[in-house]
């Protein structure tokens, strides 16, 4: 016996808790799209968040649903405006690993203030992006702590 209560417990279990667990797929665009695609992927795949590449699949910028309306605003032809020059690119980018605990991703995305985080896999050409790591993701978090399914 610990002597532990169980919101002590329960504590340990949520600062344990990684982000393999409850990353969902990412969206990923080449940066070579235009504004006017990267707006169509955004609605088709149902995401606020793109995460753009480069021909090696390493992760180079992100789009945020008001990185697009910004360009949008007072642009005519968003076909002729490339992602790479409206997007947060690198080094600016906050990321995680699969392994990263899932509470310090979310101080990051409190301090940062932004929606998503993309999860990388270092390579021989940079990071492959290969999950991502949002708000909602979070909810799930708290849903799944208020139902006692914290495993
Ligand atoms: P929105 O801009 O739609 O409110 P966010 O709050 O996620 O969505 O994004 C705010 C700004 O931060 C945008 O300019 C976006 O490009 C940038 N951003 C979003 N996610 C990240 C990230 N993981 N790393 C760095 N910058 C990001």
């Amino acid at each position: 016996y610990t002597g532990k209560t169980g919101s002590q417990l329960l504590t340990e279990k949520i600062k344990k808790l990684q982000v393999y667990q409850y990353q969902s797929m990412p969206v990923v665009v080449d940066e070579s799209v235009s504004v006017y695609d990267a707006i169509c992927t955004m609605f088709l795949e149902d995401v606020g968040t793109l995460f753009v590449v480069d021909k090696n699949s390493s992760l180079v910028g992100v789009l945020s649903r008001k990185d697009l309306l910004r360009a949008s605003l007072g642009n005519s032809n968003l076909e002729a405006i490339p992602v790479n020059i409206i997007m947060t690119r690198m080094p600016n980018i906050t990321f995680c690993h699969k392994d990263d605990l899932i509470i310090d991703v979310a101080e990051k995305i409190i301090e940062k203030q932004i929606d998503a985080v993309p999860v990388v896999k270092h390579t021989e050409h940079g990071y492959e992006v290969i999950g991502r790591l949002t708000k909602t993701n979070m909810t799930k978090v708290l849903v799944d702590i208020a139902k006692d399914e914290i495993i």
